[in-house]
């Protein structure tokens, strides 16, 4: 009976307790909400009419996703070619030249170094909208055009532009292809092994701060070496650092090189089947032991060859 009493008591104590906890959520609940409401209007994002600036005063807050700002549309990497200009480059992705000028920093317009890494911006980006901007300063600082920042993002004369909100700007005219158009040609797992017997020693990409245009094989010296596609030969012989080098153009935009070979067996001009024999595995020009330097390029610009070979070597 004792511990019933007791039981009784504790139940009666906590039902207590949970109600001055209740209370006490209560009041927390409702300051919370007071204080959001007396401090909320202060967190209006900044806000103005299309075009004027937009105020400093106030602060602002992200309306839209996080990460939106350097958020690309399929950018990419473009190596500059003996002969190219800045205004050739961007024509061959689509864009303004101001915009590949703007997205590498390039003071110079008239002048860019053959070998030089540029980044190619997609054909649009997002923007997040800062306090102090304007439409215009916006467009001037991508290189576009005013109209077409209006046009992408559908805007009318009585819109107002809020700190925050996120712009598109379209980097690309709209008369010329869109940059990735240039990579539908691109041969994925079609070209034939080129070295029976070869592995990879070395792949596409930047190694030791400069671009690595091609993929290393590495075999012995005296393996043949096989054209991956059929093609004509447009080049055959020493080539600097290269070696002894053959490139075989496949028609279509499609190049590839074969490099530090010790012999070629075929000349400039030559037709040549996919499989045929066409070099020696060698170790001339820069290298540091026998291994054929594939390169294969769509419309100049470097691919990582092991995305066109095929996966099964043989
Ligand atoms: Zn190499």
């Amino acid at each position: 009976m004792k511990l019933v009493f007791y039981l009784f008591f504790c139940f009666k104590k906590e039902i207590k307790l949970k109600k001055s906890f209740l209370n006490l959520k209560e009041i927390f609940v409702t300051i919370t909400i007071c204080s959001v409401g007396m401090f909320g209007c202060c967190l209006t994002p900044a806000r103005a009419g299309l075009d004027e600036f937009i105020r400093q005063d106030v602060p602002y807050f992200n309306l839209a996703p996080v990460g939106g700002e350097a958020e690309s549309d399929r950018s990419t990497s473009y190596i500059v070619q003996q002969g190219d200009t800045l205004i050739s480059v961007a024509e061959r992705f689509g864009l303004r030249t101001n915009v590949v000028a703007n997205a590498n920093n390039i003071k110079d317009k008239d002048f860019i170094e053959a070998g030089k890494v540029l980044l190619i911006p997609g054909t649009s980006q997002n923007h997040l909208i800062r306090p102090g901007e304007t439409l215009t300063g916006i467009a001037r600082d991508y290189g576009v055009s005013l109209n077409s920042l209006v046009l992408a993002n559908n805007l009318n004369d009585d819109d107002v532009l809020i700190a925050g909100q996120e712009l598109i700007v379209p980097l690309s005219e709209n008369n010329v292809l869109p940059a990735w158009n240039y990579t539908a040609g691109l041969p994925v797992n079609e070209l034939a092994w080129p070295v029976a017997g070869g592995w990879v020693s070395s792949g596409f990409g930047i190694r030791d701060d400069r671009p690595h245009e091609g993929v290393d094989i590495a075999a012995f010296e005296g393996d043949p070496i096989k054209a991956i596609r059929s093609g004509r030969v447009i080049f055959a012989g020493p080539r600097g650092t290269y070696g002894i080098a053959v490139i075989i153009n496949h028609g279509s935009g499609l190049t590839s090189l074969y490099g530090h070979t010790s012999a070629v067996l075929v000349r400039e001009g030559d037709f040549i089947k996919e499989g045929q024999i066409i070099a020696h595995v060698g170790s001339t020009g820069r290298s540091t032991g026998p291994h054929l330097h594939l390169e294969v390029r769509l419309n100049g610009i470097p691919y990582d060859p092991l995305l066109c070979l095929v996966k099964a070597y043989a």
